[in-house]
């Protein structure tokens, strides 16, 4: 793979930034900016938009322009679903000079899928 990519916002090369600016002198540009590609690092990982990405305005900007399309990769015509036990609300108590003050927490917890199969 390359050590960049160009950013896939479709905006990005209209951005008025110094890091942008390209050219000689009298023939200057605004250019797209690369993406450097850290696929030597053990942390890079490909899905990430953000090799693709300069920044989350582009990302927004891509994802604003191409929505349709993106959705018809994995259309949500019904819900999902996560199991959870029962939550159990909580009452938590403090006693001040001024009084008492009170108020409650939720404990969600998910289902462990793989320990109920059978
Ligand atoms: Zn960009």
């Amino acid at each position: 793979m390359s050590s960049h990519v160009w950013c896939h916002g479709p905006k990005c090369h209209t951005y008025s930034t110094q890091d942008r600016v390209r050219g000689s002198k009298g023939n200057k540009v605004l250019r797209t900016r690369k993406v450097k590609q850290h696929t030597t690092s053990q942390w890079y990982n490909p899905n990430n938009f953000y090799n693709y990405f300069c920044s989350n305005s582009c990302y927004n900007e891509f994802a604003n322009a191409h929505v349709q399309q993106i959705i018809r990769i994995a259309p949500r015509t019904e819900p999902l679903e996560t199991k959870i036990e029962d939550p159990v609300r909580k009452k938590h108590t403090h006693n001040y000079s001024f009084g008492e003050h009170s108020w409650y927490s939720t404990t969600i917890k998910k289902v462990d899928e793989e320990s109920n199969v059978g």
